[in-house]
């Protein structure tokens, strides 16, 4: 049988010793490709944990990895203290996996779908039949379990993916981009679920998002640009780390504006879209003190407080989306 190495892994301090899932620099390369260049981590139980990135940053390379699809290059994978690659069986009979792809039999019904789920799982008889109720009524589908899928709207077959995906109890849930697809309305109402699953059951959730929005329902993330971590706290301590405000200029020549704003303030700026951005403490004093400076320069002038967006606008020195992008996106 195999032993949990957490005794000799879970050392240290108490953060540590509540981690349900613990990554340890994690690179992987697709032949001369590098996806991932040293990526750690712990998620605690309980706790919902976003990897946020833009397309190609390496989200669903490190979701393959965790979910046990892929061998990393180098690096490991602890899940309740067992190795993802040393005792794959062992970390697949914790994990629940819910892929972006549809998974669900849309010709069968609700209770049918996760009649052959739990089948795989080697339940039979009394024992599926009280499972499949039970996880009908966790996600709110128990009233239905008998209609078939097709007729659900898009969060309704979400849910169902995500009883299908607890079917067998994992303590660990991994959802790949688990909002695809559906409205802003489903999209909300299945944050609301996913945060009473996790207090009700101390699940814990890795999710896989592109969205900031998103991204600010999960209790830590970690922001992934190009392979690497550059951002890893809570969402209000990853804005916090900006402090105070963001303001952004347009000029006729930004170039220009950004050099004497340099030169006069000493401040540094980055160009955006046009526009000269930077981070200051107190964005109305600084754009009147401008405004006074180089009367006439600015043509419009905008002051925000940081979202994630400037988080990782910060730490790479490029915006999250290309503005194509953002206009498939709105
Ligand atoms: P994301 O899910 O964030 O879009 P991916 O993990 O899919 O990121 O991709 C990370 C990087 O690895 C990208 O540069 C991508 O082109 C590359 N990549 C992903 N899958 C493969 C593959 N099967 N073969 C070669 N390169 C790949």
């Amino acid at each position: 049988m195999a032993t949990a190495l957490q005794e000799n892994t879970f050392t240290g301090t108490q953060e540590s010793a509540s981690a349900v899932i613990r990554v340890e620099d994690i690179r992987h390369s697709y032949g001369k490709r590098t996806a991932l260049k040293g990526i750690s981590f712990d998620v605690a139980v309980g706790e919902i944990f976003g990897l946020l990135g833009p397309n190609g940053s390496g989200k669903t390379t490190l979701f393959r990895i965790l979910s046990t699809l892929m061998l990393p290059t180098s690096g490991r994978a602890l899940v309740s203290g067992f190795d993802s690659i040393k005792q794959a069986d062992e970390v697949r009979r914790r994990i629940g996996v819910v892929f972006q792809s549809k998974s669900v039999d849309l010709k069968l019904t609700a209770a049918e779908n996760l009649w052959h789920q739990g089948h795989l799982y080697g339940l039979r008889g009394a024992t599926l039949k009280s499972r499949i109720q039970e996880m009908l009524e966790r996600v709110a589908l128990a009233d239905r379990a008998k209609d078939k899928v097709e007729t659900f709207s898009g969060g309704m077959q979400r849910r169902v993916e995500l009883a299908k995906g607890l079917m067998h109890r994992p303590s660990v849930l991994l959802l790949d981009e688990p909002t695809t697809g559906l409205d802003p309305g489903a999209r909300r109402d299945l944050w609301l679920y996913l945060d009473e699953l996790r207090m009700r059951e101390k699940v814990s959730i890795i999710a896989t998002t592109h969205l900031m929005e998103e991204a600010e329902h999960c209790d830590r993330l970690a922001i992934l640009n190009l392979g690497d971590i550059v951002g890893l706290g809570t969402p209000a301590e990853l804005r916090s780390e900006i402090g105070g405000d963001v303001v952004m200029l347009e000029a006729a020549d930004p170039a220009a504006l950004a050099q004497r704003i340099q030169e006069q303030f000493k401040i540094a700026t980055t160009a955006l879209d046009a526009k000269v951005r930077l981070e200051i403490k107190d964005g109305l004093k600084f754009v009147t003190a401008v405004a006074e400076a180089m009367p006439g320069t600015i043509q419009s002038v905008s002051i925000s407080k940081p979202t994630l967006d400037d988080v990782f606008i910060s730490r790479t020195g490029h915006r999250f989306w290309t503005e194509q992008e953002q206009q498939e996106n709105d």
